[in-house]
């Protein structure tokens, strides 16, 4: 592991003007994705700055019915809140799918939300990688790349987005909240936070070099049903190969309103603006879902060993969209 110096920080403006003022610091907190990065090699910091003990871990009802989530909340205490089990249900089930217990006790939501990506070669230090060295390739285009990307992907980077928080989070219309090196405060709506890898794969979201993220904001719960679905190898502690969190709300046998994010498949937590037109009006039956399903893959990709994943997407949707539905058959 490279060297590095070490600081903790008092309050988000000094720990975001104290990361924005060295090219070479990063934040840490739980440092559950940071610390095995660094010790393989793929992240090098010289500095970092802890944030892990700033005073953002309350949750808290907002005056328009929502929720302001701190930074430094851990993902098991946000999945536990009885707020969040009630009122967003998606999210709740969508934290425990993640990780492992453990793991969910240390990483925190602003962390969750900036966690890399799982792309075995980006973590092989010895492999070309577009993400971890810009123009060097990517080894994933004709390699094992079962588990990378068949939506939006570009041959700059087939990586995906780790996270199943950020998936639900992305149904839930949340903001990002956080302050500038400069100490400005943004809110950032979550569809906005992230960008596509193909000028910059090593640039995953549009957050400035030192900007912290202090919270996440969720509106008032979207009507209907939540659902939260993840397929994968194992039953736990593992990375989706597919996942659907899924909002429906259904009027006199039709689609009232629907919510279509899908982790597992993009480059970020992909919301599917697709899906949701195909279903706006529908009958809510499994003839629209399947529609709904079709629509959000048109334009899918594969790359050979991930082939697999445009079919189990669609399963996997139209079977999530008949759960928030209310059939359970
Ligand atoms: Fe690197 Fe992205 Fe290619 Fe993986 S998919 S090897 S992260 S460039």
């Amino acid at each position: 592991m490279t060297p590095f110096t070490y600081e903790r920080a008092t309050d988000p403006a000094a720990a975001a003007k104290a990361v924005a003022e060295r090219p070479d610091a990063a934040f840490i907190a739980g440092g559950t994705n940071l610390v095995d990065l660094m010790k393989l090699g793929v992240a090098r910091p010289a500095h970092l700055v802890d944030v892990s003990r700033l005073a953002l871990s309350e949750i808290e009802e907002t005056p328009e019915g929502g929720l302001a989530i701190g930074a430094q909340v851990k993902n098991s205490d946000l999945a536990a809140d009885p707020r969040v089990r009630t009122s967003y249900p998606l999210l709740s089930r969508a934290l425990l799918a993640g990780a492992s217990g453990q793991l969910r006790n240390a990483a925190s939501t602003g962390g969750n939300l900036l966690q890399r990506t799982r792309c075995p070669y980006f973590t092989n230090v010895a492999t070309p990688c577009n993400k971890r060295e810009p123009g060097s390739g990517c080894s994933a285009l004709g390699g094992h790349n079962r588990m990378h990307a068949v939506l939006a992907a570009t041959d700059t980077c087939i990586a995906t987005h780790p996270s199943d928080m950020a998936v639900a989070m992305s149904a839930l219309d949340a903001t990002v909240e956080t302050v500038t090196g400069a100490g400005e405060r943004r809110s950032i709506p979550i569809a906005e936070l992230y960008r596509s890898p193909e000028t910059d794969p090593l640039r995953e979201t549009t957050l400035a070099h030192g900007e912290l993220i202090t919270g996440v904001r969720l509106p008032p719960p979207p009507r209907g049903r939540q659902v939260y679905r993840k397929v994968r190898d194992r039953a736990s502690y593992a990375f989706a190969l597919v996942s659907v969190a899924a909002v429906v709300e259904e009027r006199g046998g039709e689609v009232g309103s629907s919510r279509v994010a899908l982790g597992g498949v993009a480059h970020k937590p992909w919301r599917s603006a697709s899906a949701e037109a195909a279903l706006a009006g529908a009958r809510s039956d499994r003839e629209a879902f399947a529609e709904a399903a079709d629509a959000a893959l048109q334009g899918a990709r594969g790359y050979g060993h991930n082939d697999f994943k445009i079919d189990l997407a669609k399963r996997t949707i139209r079977r999530t969209l008949a759960d928030a539905a209310g059939d359970v058959a």
